[in-house]
């Protein structure tokens, strides 16, 4: 890889696949160049043959895969000419439209539903000084809530109902197979909107046809507590730690249906035990922190093994997708591994609890 492509953003990387002109300004904080980390650790722990590779999108510049998206969103609002942009969240969409949107010029203004937002993204959007107004509601009733407003004001909407931010997104799938020199045979990730499957499928599909390559199979993971596709209906009031993917009423349901179909895949389910066990896993075995609905993508490929349902032959490349970084949600990590010891001011008191003897 050229040294270049760590400093340069996704827009500047993918030009000619994205909808971008000479006359629009490139809004970047060198968003995407995610590593593409091999988890022989996890590998090894499941003994299973195939290589596992995890793509750490938690290393994007405010934390999440929603930069690919937003540097392009946030491009073409200030092309338009718009003040202000608007966005419902459940956090990690706030933190990157109120930081690209400060790049910008732009104004920010972030719905979110009260109380149910991880300490870490809360506070990006607070700090890039984002107006942040909390409904008593759910993210689903926050989106429609952001769409009305949009019908009637001069404000872009960034959530991923916006083309522009899909399209920023599935740069994320030519970067996979850049670095694989092939597209992945499976894709493992978490569904919450859909609107990243969606990408990522769309990515795929370009490289099918411009060049040939194979698609994946899309393997999409719900939390069993927000699990409308998987039901077939919408969940009025769901329920799961994993807030990222807290989405009763998914707005890209279809697209994420025509990936799991045209792909041959699954959209399925996992329970908040199974995420926050393979939550742990990443964070013990590979060194890899992320937040809670991220592990959806390897809880879902450990489900798969289990159950039996999932036998790659042993070259196949498997891809687990972190879609955030493990600091947007401190408190969960403190709250499940034990608090350290305290102990009074002695060398020897502090060797006896650290077990070196
Ligand atoms: C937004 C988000 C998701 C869900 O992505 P969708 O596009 O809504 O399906 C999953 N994990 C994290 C960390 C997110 O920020």
């Amino acid at each position: 890889m050229k040294e270049i492509n760590k400093q340069i953003g996704v827009i500047e990387r993918y030009t000619h696949i994205l909808p971008v002109t000479d006359k629009t300004p490139i809004i970047t904080l060198s968003e995407g160049s995610t590593p593409l980390i091999k988890a022989d650790n996890i590998k090894k722990m499941l003994g299973v043959n195939f290589n596992i590779y995890l793509k750490y999108e938690g290393l994007n510049p405010t934390g999440s895969f929603k930069d690919r998206g937003m540097t392009v969103a946030v491009s073409k609002a200030a092309e338009s000419g718009v003040k202000a942009v608007i966005c419902a969240s459940t956090g990690n969409t706030s933190a990157s439209a109120s930081a690209y949107a400060v790049r910008a010029g732009l104004k920010s203004i972030v719905i979110i539903p009260e109380g149910a937002i991880a300490l870490g993204k809360l506070s990006q959007a607070l700090i890039h000084g984002a107006k942040v107004v909390a409904v008593e509601g759910n993210f689903d009733r926050c989106l429609e809530i952001v769409r009305e407003i949009c019908e009637n004001y001069d404000v872009e909407l960034v959530n991923s109902i916006n083309p522009n931010r899909i399209e920023g997104q599935k740069t994320a799938a030519y970067e996979i197979t850049e670095a694989l020199g092939d597209t992945p045979d499976y894709q493992f990730m978490p569904v919450g909107n859909a609107g990243n499957i969606t990408a990522y499928w769309k990515g795929y599909k370009e490289l099918n046809e411009t060049k040939a390559l194979n698609l994946p199979v899309m393997m999409g993971f719900q939390a069993a507590g927000s699990a409308p596709i998987v039901e077939k209906k919408f969940i009025k009031e769901p329920k799961t730690i994993a807030t990222a993917i807290k989405i009763g009423n998914p707005a890209s349901w279809e697209q994420a249906e025509t990936a799991r179909d045209e792909s041959d895949g699954v959209i399925d389910r996992v329970t908040d035990e199974e995420i926050l066990e393979a939550w742990q896993d990443l964070a013990e075995t590979e060194g890899v922190f992320v937040e809670p609905a991220s592990a959806a993508s390897l809880a879902g490929l450990k489900k798969y093994l289990d159950n039996g349902d999932f036998n790659p032959a042993y070259s196949k490349n498997v891809v687990c997708i972190l879609t955030g970084h493990g600091l947007k949600d401190p408190d969960r990590a403190v709250e499940t591994v034990s608090r350290p010891p305290v102990v009074s001011d002695s060398v020897d008191k502090v060797v006896k609890c650290t077990g070196i003897k």
